[in-house]
């Protein structure tokens, strides 16, 4: 079947809940995907972030396969021998006591909202069902109705209500704003560290550390969002980390399982997750053997093969190379690590307009908003390949 056949099929049978650019990628090999004419292209979107690793990286394929073989789902109503082994390597590599895993990013941030919660009855005393947990705007953390409760985007929100109560939206990147939502009901604050979905945008100098601080002060959770901007993303292992800061409760997902397989998890403290009895929250495929012993292949290549470090040192040198272009279309580069944001001027609009030239060039890249061009390729990338594509982002933008 040809590439009009199959886009006519997705368009007939399919929910039209995406707008694809026009590209039908049939395989997949480190950075590099081709599309079912053969053609090659330069991933710049990562599937959001979850093929840091790249895709069909060679040895989480190995454990995929061999994994598969052998047992892939036993219900948490037993026990697995991947599941203990992964619980372990999680919190050794982020220094939290507890894990908990689930499939989605958006069901480990209900997870986390969840125990935030609970925290909130059983610790800090708060009435039943008072509690409240403050978000930002512009925030993105998922798709159920929850989730979208606390949405500012009205795309997100306005044909799903009615919607769960509890939630008080600050405004991101002000501290202020924060103090002022803060009651003797608040239980947790929950915040991506840097907003991927909004355009890449970062927050001020010292935010994160302000709010890290203001949560300790008032006896509230930190909870941080880093299914987008963990596991290596903004050249560190967690967003936070630029700020030294160690959330309560931390959020991830995506490169968790290298795009294999959906693994997410919630990491906090004992005191925190342990809150947690048997019965009151679960998931069929959460947990599972395929799943545990993928994530444990896909965090251990993030480590072995320095992926963190490359893409410090590859994303300050892309962005720069980004910011020295001579054109009049760019407004501003916003960028930590390999997560890139690149504003375009309003006149010029049309980031869509520009993901499509790129694609015509061989890149694939993804707008987000009207105005943002976002470059975030998989980890593994040399510069080499940079180099390539910025010739292309080059003519593209100039
Ligand atoms: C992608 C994303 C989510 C949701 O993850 P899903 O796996 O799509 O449910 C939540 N938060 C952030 C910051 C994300 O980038």
């Amino acid at each position: 079947m040809d590439t009009k056949q199959l886009i006519a099929l997705a368009d007939k049978y399919g929910a039209h809940n995406y707008k694809p650019l026009d590209v039908v990628i049939e395989r997949g090999e480190g950075v590099w995907v081709f599309d079912t004419d053969g053609k090659k292209y330069l991933d710049c979107l990562s599937a959001y972030s979850a093929l840091n690793q790249g895709h069909v990286h060679p040895k989480i394929l190995t454990t995929f396969q061999e994994q598969a073989k052998k047992l892939t789902l036993t219900s948490r109503a037993f026990r697995n021998d991947q599941l203990p082994l992964l619980y372990k390597e999680l919190c050794d590599l982020t220094g939290y006591e507890m894990a908990i895993v689930m499939n989605s990013g958006a069901e480990a941030v209900e997870t986390a909202l969840k125990i935030a919660r609970k925290w909130g009855y059983h610790v800090k005393g708060i009435e039943k069902h008072k509690a409240e947990i403050i978000v930002a705007d512009g925030n993105f953390h998922g798709r159920t109705i929850s989730i979208i409760s606390f949405s500012t985007e009205p795309l997100y929100r306005d044909a799903f209500g009615p919607f769960t109560p509890g939630f008080k939206i600050s405004k991101y990147g002000d501290l202020s704003s924060i103090k002022e939502l803060i009651n003797e009901n608040t239980a947790a604050i929950m915040l991506e560290p840097i907003q991927g979905e909004a355009g890449v945008v970062i927050p001020p100098e010292g935010y994160l550390k302000s709010v890290s601080k203001m949560c300790k002060n008032n006896n509230i959770l930190f909870i941080a969002d880093e299914i987008q901007t963990g596991l290596g993303r903004t050249g560190k292992l967690f967003g936070c980390d630029h700020e030294n800061v160690k959330p309560d409760i931390v959020i991830i997902g995506k490169a968790l399982s290298g795009g294999f397989y959906p693994v997410s998890a919630v990491l906090s403290s004992e005191l925190i997750l342990g809150l947690f009895v048997p019965g009151e929250h679960g998931s069929t495929f959460g947990g599972n053997p395929l799943g545990a012993a993928v994530a444990r292949t896909a965090l251990k290549v993030i480590v072995d093969e320095n992926m963190i470090e490359n893409a410090a040192v590859l994303g300050e040198y892309f962005s720069e190379q980004l910011a020295e272009i001579p054109s009049t279309k760019i407004k501003e580069i916003r960028a930590r690590g390999l997560l890139i944001g690149v504003e375009l001027n309003n006149s010029d609009g049309n980031a869509r307009k520009y993901c499509e030239i790129l694609q015509e060039k061989g890149i694939l890249a993804k707008e987000t908003h009207e105005t943002t061009i976002r470059f975030a390729p998989p980890l593994i990338i040399d510069k080499e390949t940079i180099d390539w594509a910025l010739d292309r982002i080059r003519v593209t933008l100039r």
